[in-house]
């Protein structure tokens, strides 16, 4: 990896993707710290110029497909692409035990949409190398298909998200669609929806399902053009997102991200990842 080596961060102004931003600039990458709040997000890039990393700003909002389409043309025209991907901008309105859907069109938005809009407009920006370029999606436990505690009660859904070849974009999107009509009539609780953060484990069981299916298209590509997808969970980290109550801080949460942004040699992808190990589905 070298200052030729360009990395893109969403949501890096502050929490874990600040820290990720950090540590894979101290790996000597070029980085390029996006925030949806530009004077905000150029705040948070002085600080790490300041530290004598190689780091540029740019705006992003996920969401806002005008704001993908600015970035990725001036993207484009500077540097031809990207080589990493760290998909980390994310919201969450669940505080503690209350678990709340009042937001949760805005959350499945942020989290899936947003996710999956820079994801599609990023792909033909991934540069060719023979490392293989690297998108990692910022995700957590909370998504996980077969959680012990916070899982989808209809076993039929449940197969179709689990087996790839079984999967679509369309599975999950009517996933998300069936979800959100029944928070809207009130029915929610009786869906056999996940337990708690009910509206948030949603979102990222949709980026991990997600992340399944683009794997498994982008492993088709020639050698060369390889581009290696995974997803992993920082863990319970003191960040804004948490209220600060998490357990590690947001310099280990970013480990397992850098980790496998910069993996050398066997490159796995479609995979879940918790503490630098796969962690299953
Ligand atoms: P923070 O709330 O500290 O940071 C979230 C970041 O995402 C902020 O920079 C925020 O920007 C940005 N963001 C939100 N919406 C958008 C958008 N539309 N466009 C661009 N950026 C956006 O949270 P964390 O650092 O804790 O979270 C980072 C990621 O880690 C998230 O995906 C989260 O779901 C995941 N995660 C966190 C856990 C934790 O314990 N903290 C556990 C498991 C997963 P702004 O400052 O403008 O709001």
């Amino acid at each position: 990896w070298s200052a030729d080596t360009i990395a893109v961060v969403t949501g890096a102004n502050r929490g874990i993707g600040f820290e990720i931003a950090r540590q894979l600039a101290m790996h000597g990458l070029t980085v390029i710290l996006t925030s949806r709040d530009a004077a905000v997000g150029k705040e948070a890039a002085k600080v790490l110029q300041e530290e004598g990393l190689n780091v540029l700003v740019h705006q992003l909002d996920i969401v806002d497909l005008s704001s993908v389409k600015l970035f990725t043309e001036w993207l484009r025209q500077h540097y031809g692409g990207a080589d990493i991907l760290v998909n980390n901008a994310g919201v969450n309105f669940n505080v503690g035990e209350d678990n709340c859907v009042e937001f949760a069109e805005d959350v499945i938005r942020t989290n899936y949409f947003g996710t999956k809009n820079v994801i599609q407009a990023m792909i033909p920006l991934m540069r060719p190398s023979t490392l293989g370029a690297r998108i990692v999606n910022v995700s957590s436990r909370l998504g996980r298909l077969n959680g012990r505690r916070n899982r989808i009660g209809d076993l039929t859904l449940r197969h179709h998200l689990e087996d790839v070849n079984s999967l679509s974009e369309e599975i999950i999107d009517r996933t998300l669609a069936t979800f959100l009509a029944q928070v809207k009539d009130g029915s929610w609780t009786a869906g056999g929806w996940p337990q708690t953060y009910t509206d948030y484990s949603m979102s990222k069981l949709a980026v991990n399902a997600y992340t399944r299916l683009m794997a498994k298209m982008l492993s088709r590509r020639p050698e060369g053009q390889k581009i290696y997808i995974n997803y992993y969970c920082p863990g319970w980290v003191k960040t804004a997102m948490t209220g600060w109550a998490g357990h590690t801080s947001p310099e280990e949460g970013a480990d397992t991200g850098v980790w496998l942004a910069l993996l050398p040699d066997q490159l796995v992808t479609g995979n879940f990842f918790a503490e630098r190990r796969e962690a299953g589905l």
